[in-house]
């Protein structure tokens, strides 16, 4: 159930932002690496995702890199759910932008535009030696280019390297400009991403949907609930 002020919150906003993570997709199946179950303690070697993330792993051991990827990141038959459904509504419907730290693609599939995804995208690979684009897909049966013999990677970021500056000015000219600001399936507990809602007006309404209750350093209004059943029940108005 979506509460009469909350649905009325939706409907009157100018300018709606979504500041997303991992909790989004799950829901479509896919772990997330940070939490309890993720990939974190089901890696019985020593060393913690963070590193097979990392720009050091893919310089040092790229073998080692590709074949974690290749096992733990790619979800190519993940499907997008009601969440990303109805956020890709708002984006078309009444010119909402979804700022994402997943890397999963989901958004897209689901129709999203004005999408800022912060982290990059698993499906945009290139190769690191001719910079050519190359299909997943074929990355996914080699780690190498197939015209050149360079070193495939996906186009996201690694631990060790800077964000995208227009991903930054993107999300912060969203951010800063939005008169309601909805945190769905992220705690903002990792930055830089978590530092984005300080860019936010003083005007503007922050809540956040999760089924546990989130502490924030900001004043905001927690809806504590499944954000599947909550966007099902969402309505989108022009
Ligand atoms: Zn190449």
């Amino acid at each position: 159930m979506v509460d009469e002020d909350i649905q009325s919150e939706f409907d009157h906003a100018k300018k709606i932002v979504f500041l997303t993570g991992a909790g989004v997709s799950t829901a479509s199946g896919i772990p997330d690496y940070r939490s309890k179950g993720g990939l974190y303690t089901n890696d019985r070697s020593n060393r913690p995702a963070e590193y097979y993330l990392s720009s050091d792993c893919l310089r040092d051991e790229p073998k080692v890199f590709y074949q974690y990827e290749k096992k733990n990141m790619y979800y190519p038959d993940a499907k997008p759910n009601v969440i990303h459904e109805k956020q890709a509504e708002f984006t078309k419907k009444k010119g909402a932008t979804v700022v994402t730290q997943n890397i999963d693609n989901l958004y897209r599939e689901a129709g999203t535009k004005n999408l800022v995804e912060f982290h990059g995208n698993l499906y945009n690979v290139y190769c690191q030696k001719c910079r050519k684009k190359v299909n997943y897909k074929d990355y996914l049966t080699s780690m190498y280019h197939r015209n050149c013999g360079g070193i495939l990677r996906p186009d996201i970021v690694l631990y060790g390297e800077g964000l995208n500056p227009s991903a930054i000015s993107q999300s912060v000219d969203a951010v800063s400009k939005a008169d309601l600001i909805v945190i769905v399936g992220t705690s903002m507990r990792v930055y830089p991403f978590a530092g984005l809602i300080d860019y936010r007006s003083a005007n503007a309404k922050v809540l956040a949907i999760n089924e546990e209750a989130l502490s924030f350093s900001f004043p905001f209004t927690m809806i504590k609930e499944n954000a599947v059943k909550f966007f099902k029940d969402l309505k989108v108005t022009a």
